[in-house]
C-alpha cells in the first residue's frame, strides 16, 4: 500500500493552502534500488496523466511484492489549476512549465516550481505526463531536447510509445520542469498524449505498460520481461505542419493516427454562414498523421495537424 504524504504546502492569502501530495511505494523489505517520480498535472487542463497515475497505483497495490525501488506518484502538481480545469496557475495566469527552476523568494508560481524541484531532487528518473491542450490530439510520444538526445532516447524507447520526437534546443524549453530536472541529474522524459480536458483509456493503458517496462529494465520492479512497441524516431524522417489558410470550422476527413499519402484530403475548412467549403486541407507529405486538431474553430495559421514521414 502506498503512503500518501503532503510534500509541499504554501500559505495562500486568505487562510487557504496550496498543497502538493504524492503517493509513495517502496520495497517491503531491503533497501530501495532507485527512485522514480511519475508526475502529472503541471498543466491543470490536462487529465490523461491523472488516469495513468491511477492505473499505476492500482497495479502497484496489487503487486507490492515486485517493488524493488521507490516509486513516487504526483498526479496533481498544479493542484489549484486542476481543481478549476485551468491550464495556468489561477489568479496569476502563469504557465508553471515556463518558470522553472523558480525561487523561494518570488511570487507563488515561482515558489511552487522551486518546491517541486526540491521534493523530487535525488530521483534517478522522472516521467512528466502531459496531454497536449484542448486544441490538438496527439499519439503517445516522448519529446526530447536535442542536447539530451544521447541520454534520453534509449530510455524513451522503453516506454511503449509510438513516437520519439527530438527537438532542436529552443530557449523556452529551458524554463520547463523537464529541463530543470535533467539539469540536476534526474533523467526526465516528457510524454505527450491524447487531448486536453479528456481521458483516453487505451492511451493510458499503453503508457502504463511502458512505465512497468521501464521500471523493470531499470531494476525498480522485479517482473518478467514482456513485449513493448518500438517507437518511430524523428531523426529517421521529417515532420510536416498543416496550418489553416483561412478562418472557419475545421472538419476532419480522416481519423487521428492514420497513414496518409501525399495529396490526401485531411479535412476541410467550412463557413457555417455561407455554406461554402473555404479550403481543402491536403497532406503535404505522406506519413503518419500524429497530431490532429480536436477543437473545430480555427483562425488563419491555426495548427490543424502534423504528419511524420519516414525516409524511404
Ligand atoms: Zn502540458
Amino acid at each position: 500500500m502506498g503512503i500518501i504524504e503532503e510534500v509541499l504546502t504554501i500559505e495562500l492569502p486568505v487562510g487557504e493552502n496550496f498543497r502538493i501530495q504524492r503517493c509513495r511505494y517502496a520495497p517491503k523489505k531491503g533497501k530501495s534500488t532507485k527512485r522514480i517520480s511519475v508526475v502529472s498535472g503541471i498543466h491543470g487542463d490536462e487529465l490523461e496523466g491523472q488516469y495513468v497515475c491511477f492505473l499505476l497505483g492500482e497495479w502497484l497495490r496489487k503487486n507490492p511484492e515486485t517493488i524493488r525501488g521507490t516509486i513516487d506518484i504526483y498526479p496533481a502538481i498544479n493542484s489549484l489549476g486542476l481543481d478549476s480545469i485551468t491550464r495556468t496557475i489561477p489568479f496569476y495566469d502563469v504557465d508553471l512549465n515556463r518558470i522553472f527552476p523558480g525561487s523561494k523568494e518570488d511570487f507563488l508560481p515561482a515558489q511552487i516550481a522551486h518546491g517541486v524541484l526540491n521534493v523530487m531532487r535525488g530521483s534517478e528518473y522522472a516521467i512528466d505526463i502531459h496531454s497536449s491542450n484542448v486544441y490538438l490530439r496527439e499519439i503517445p510520444q516522448v519529446r526530447i531536447a536535442k542536447s539530451q538526445e544521447k541520454t534520453l532516447v534509449p530510455l524513451a524507447n522503453l516506454l511503449n510509445i509510438d513516437f520519439v520526437w527530438v527537438h532542436d534546443a529552443v530557449t523556452v524549453l529551458e524554463s520547463t520542469f523537464a529541463h530543470a530536472m535533467n539539469t540536476i541529474g534526474t533523467k526526465t522524459l516528457v510524454v505527450e498524449m491524447g487531448v486536453g480536458m479528456r481521458l483516453g483509456q487505451t492511451d493510458g493503458e499503453q503508457l502504463l505498460m511502458g512505465l512497468l517496462n521501464l521500471m523493470r529494465h531499470e531494476g525498480i520492479l522485479d517482473i518478467p520481461s514482456f513485449e513493448v512497441r518500438f517507437p518511430m524516431q524523428s531523426d529517421e524522417g521529417e515532420v510536416a505542419y498543416l496550418n489553416a489558410s483561412c478562418p472557419g470550422l475545421f472538419v476532419p476527413a480522416i481519423e487521428h493516427c492514420q497513414t496518409v499519402k501525399k495529396g490526401d484530403v485531411v479535412g476541410h475548412i467550412v463557413n457555417a454562414l455561407s455554406g461554402q467549403r473555404m479550403d481543402e486541407v491536403l497532406a503535404p507529405i505522406g506519413g503518419m498523421l500524429f497530431t490532429l486538431r480536436a477543437y473545430p474553430i480555427v483562425y488563419e495559421g491555426s495548427l490543424l495537424g502534423r504528419i511524420f514521414g519516414e525516409k524511404e
